[in-house]
């Protein structure tokens, strides 16, 4: 499992609780498009230690995100870049987020392409972002966004599209529990509990069994992050 690191205090507190569970809980060192605002030089240098760290097995979650625009997008940009040199130098892959900034990030990406690995982190677009990711070389990270009935319907006929070494499943937990689960959980707090539950809904979407999925995603995963046998 992956504790994921989206500021640098949140990237040191993920990698604290990696190191409870050794081999079974991981982290990634990053900062998110949302708080690109907070990667100044020294920073930097702060979060390349973090990044280096043995329990960090990628960088990020880094990338652009044109929709909340929380961070004006220079500062994104300029984040955006940093990280991605900064994979290069720890030589770790990418957990990447993107939305609603497909043309951008593409073009970042190419410009460090093809030295770089990395994850499209819940993946929620169209089947034209799709090909662009798979272009990239990206794996493609799925959440339960595709047992979202009013939004993520469209998700799952793009299931078959993915290639099973390319497909990794997440929860993005404590966000977007599946609105399809049954019956409803009191606490609206998404857990790598339900990952069984967005697995299944993969598998049907592939017609593939879940012991399939689970077998080639869990192995997408192992090879991408390079985690231990
Ligand atoms: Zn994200």
């Amino acid at each position: 499992m992956m504790v994921t690191g989206s500021t640098l205090a949140s990237t040191a507190r993920a990698i604290a609780l990696a190191r409870t569970h050794p081999g079974t809980l991981f982290a990634t060192a990053g900062v998110h498009p949302h708080h690109a605002g907070e990667l100044s030089a020294a920073s930097l240098t702060e979060l390349e230690e973090l990044a280096r760290r043995p329990e960090v097995v990628a960088v990020g979650e880094c990338g652009l995100d044109y929709f909340r625009n929380f961070a004006p997008r220079a500062a994104q940009q300029q984040a955006f870049h940093h990280q991605l040199e900064l994979a290069l130098r720890v030589g770790k892959p990418v957990f990447l987020h993107q939305r609603e900034a497909q043309a951008e990030f593409t073009a970042v990406l190419r410009e460090h392409a093809p030295r770089w690995r990395g994850v499209a982190h819940c993946f929620t677009g169209g089947a034209g972002e799709l090909a662009g990711c798979l272009e990239l070389g990206l794996a493609i990270g799925v959440t339960g966004w595709i047992c979202d009935e009013r939004r993520g319907a469209h998700l799952a006929a793009l299931m078959p599209q993915i290639p099973a070494e390319r497909l990794l499943l997440e929860t993005d937990g404590p966000y977007l529990l599946p609105r399809d689960l049954k019956p409803k959980p009191a606490s609206r707090r998404n857990e790598p509990a339900y990952l069984p539950h967005v697995a299944a809904v993969v598998a049907r979407a592939r017609g593939e069994s879940l012991a399939s999925l689970a077998g080639t995603s869990t192995a997408a995963a192992r090879a991408l992050f390079q985690l231990p046998p």
